[in-house]
């Protein structure tokens, strides 16, 4: 391998990367602003409207200046630069693999006569599979790291976060990362191929363009908005799409809120299995895991508490049967 070579598929393998980052010096600005009006519109505005007042609405100092910040920073830029592209490369190879599980069933059972000709019928009946199935695996995966106490050693560290930013998405332990995010992709290409081989069609590439364009969608719109401080909603919509102040919620260290709303991009899932909790009028909670876990006594105050407390946790656990909080 030449050294040219070599350049070429570092390069290759941060474009990804670098298309999200470039994407965000576009969105930044656009963010910026309608975070601002949603703060004006939720909190009366008082302060005089200036480009200074703003940026402090959307990016409050006492937000960001504190320790479970700075970890949620560092451990998204630290995921961001060593393993972000990967994500994308098996996110995209859902779609290989629903490609593969059709092709599959095709090679073993025969072809199958087409079920539908309208393209747009294909196209949404694939994309809506894809899309859905993919969704509710997350769901269910999120749920069962809450209810399941090994799994939950991997998801606390999300949850002793005791501020919200944008960058608290990011704020997931590296083996929760990587291991878990895959998950979803898989399964739910596994069921779209099957769906393919019973309607006899083939992935088609309006499809491919719905599945980035919303994945692009979900997560700047749905998924980082989630982690903003203000307790914005959608309204009667909140039984359907996860709006901030439903997520805010689920990072809420009362009891009677945990293991509540744990949709990734639809509560609609929430509703059905009866995990959804709409915050009443009013109604407001302190983030964090739990009051023993909490400022000079959180375990996930530092970069190396985060990485390396949930291998202590899981450790005792399996020793000495001791399980972790809540
Ligand atoms: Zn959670
Ligand atoms: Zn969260």
């Amino acid at each position: 391998m030449t050294m040219y070579e070599i350049w070429d598929s570092i390069v290759a393998f941060y474009e990804p990367t670098l298309e999200i980052i470039s994407l965000w010096a576009w969105g930044l600005p656009l963010f910026v602003s309608v975070l601002a009006v949603m703060f004006i519109i939720s909190q009366k505005w008082q302060s005089p409207l200036t480009l200074r007042s703003l940026t402090n609405a959307a990016f409050p100092k006492e937000q960001y200046d504190n320790p479970s910040s700075r970890v949620d920073m560092w451990n998204g830029i630290i995921l961001l630069m060593l393993g972000f592209p990967l994500v994308g490369v098996f996110a995209v190879n859902g779609i290989a693999i629903a490609d593969n599980v059709g092709a599959y069933f095709t090679a073993e059972f025969g072809v199958r006569a087409p079920l539908m000709t309208s393209t747009w019928l294909i196209v949404s009946v694939q994309f809506l599979t894809y899309f859905l199935s993919v969704d509710f695996v997350g769901y269910w995966i999120h749920r069962w790291c809450h209810t399941n106490a090994l799994m939950w050693h991997l998801h606390k560290p999300h949850h002793t976060a005791e501020t919200l930013t944008p960058w608290t998405l990011f704020r997931q332990h590296p083996i929760e990362f990587f291991g878990l995010n895959i998950i979803p992709a898989v399964v739910g290409g596994a069921f779209t191929g099957v769906v393919l081989y019973a309607t006899g069609s083939q992935i088609h590439p309006g499809m491919v363009v719905a599945v980035t364009t919303t994945a692009y969608i979900c997560f700047f719109v749905i998924d980082v908005f989630s982690h903003v401080h203000l307790p914005i909603s959608y309204g009667w919509m909140n039984r359907i799409v996860l709006a901030p102040v439903m997520h805010n919620l689920h990072h809420s260290m009362e009891p009677h809120h945990w293991d509540k709303n744990n949709a990734v991009v639809l509560t609609l899932w929430d509703w059905m299995f009866g995990t959804l909790y709409l915050p009443k009028k009013g109604e407001s909670w302190r983030w964090g895991c739990n009051d023993e876990e909490y400022g000079a006594n959180n375990p996930h105050n530092t970069l190396r508490g985060f990485y390396i407390d949930p291998f202590k946790t899981l450790w005792r656990h399996l020793k000495d049967g001791q399980s972790p909080n809540p």
